[in-house]
């Protein structure tokens, strides 16, 4: 099998045909977390240097093999180290360097540029240069959440690849046939994806996940009755130093749009499964139409944190404002 990306097809196809005529300079992958961005940009920059005989990528030959490896002397991963809060100027400037070298032994020089969103301000102007004016034989491949987390000058240069979830029962159907999950697991783990492969297949191999993930939420419903002083604790809490907190958002809203989604009559379509009968008894005593301003407020609060505002106050809004 040789490109690794499952489902989004009309990316395959596209890049497959740029890796065997004329790349563009940079293309920008955008979508939610683990929807599988970084494979994709991988199975391209194997694409782009794969010395098989047939089609690329062919998974064999010892480039792809040196880029899977992540030691392909032409392929560079740039992303935010584990204790840092944002991708260092330093980072960008020593692949900016490296891409006005000629390929040391493949067709192209390729730099991912994992998060993109993670550089400040400074770091991705200084990026534009090689952005605008790229030697020849470079492929930039960046990386982010949504088109609007970066400055217009940097993703107005760049090929856009927009990557959307996967169909729920597609993604059943992989962590099934592929991971050998069962039914009830995959139906549970590619809901609670929202499409995103990724996480549903870490999800299904790692317990721990999905307890976590019903603990947090049992942390945020406890917070609703208990008023001001304690969600503006928890909102502290759960925004300290590298907690994610588009993550918490994200468990939150699916919790609302489940209300919203019983209240009209569609429980068959709930994500939170495993909290159905919970679900049905707080549908019961909450307005339609207070769950619904409710959902704005954290739809609102999800897109802010993406143009980076402070998480803390964002989330702080949001837990206050919960219908009780
Ligand atoms: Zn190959």
């Amino acid at each position: 099998m040789p490109w690794n990306t499952i489902g989004h097809e009309w990316a395959v196809n596209l890049l497959a045909r740029a890796a065997a005529t004329q790349p563009s300079h940079a293309y920008l992958f955008t979508g939610p977390a683990q929807i599988g961005k970084l494979t994709l940009a991988l199975d391209f920059a194997r694409a782009l240097n794969c010395v098989g005989p047939g089609e690329r990528p062919c998974g064999q030959c010892r480039s792809c093999q040196a880029i899977a490896a992540g030691r392909h002397p032409d392929v560079s991963l740039v992303r935010r180290l584990p204790d840092k809060s944002e991708i260092a100027v330093k980072q960008l400037r020593d692949v900016q360097n490296e891409l006005n070298l000629r390929p040391y032994e493949g067709r192209w020089r390729v730099a991912i540029i994992e998060n993109m969103h993670e550089a400040n301000l400074n770091a991705a102007n200084a990026f534009l240069k090689t952005l605008e004016e790229p030697a020849p034989q470079v492929v930039l491949l960046l990386t982010a959440n949504t088109p609007e987390a970066l400055l217009l000058t940097v993703r107005s240069r760049c090929q856009s690849v927009p990557m959307r979830p996967l169909p729920i029962t597609q993604v059943e159907e992989v962590l099934r046939e592929r991971f050998g999950a069962d039914s009830e697991r995959a139906a549970m783990a590619a809901r609670l994806s929202g499409g995103r492969l990724g996480w549903a297949m870490e999800a299904i191999q790692d317990e721990e996940r999905l307890a976590a993930r019903r603990e947090l939420l049992q942390t945020l419903l406890d917070s609703v009755p208990q008023g001001r002083s304690a969600q503006i604790e928890l909102a502290g809490r759960l925004t300290r130093g590298d907690r994610d907190v588009r993550g918490v958002l994200d468990l939150w809203l699916s919790w609302w749009r489940d209300l919203l989604l019983v209240k009209g009559q569609c429980a068959g379509a709930i994500v939170n499964l495993d909290e159905r009968e919970r679900l049905l008894r707080d549908a019961g005593h909450l307005e339609l139409r207070a769950i619904g301003r409710y959902l704005t407020i954290i739809e609102d609060a999800r897109q802010q944190i993406e143009q980076n505002v402070n998480a803390q106050l964002a989330l702080e809004v949001v837990l206050i404002n919960a219908p009780v």
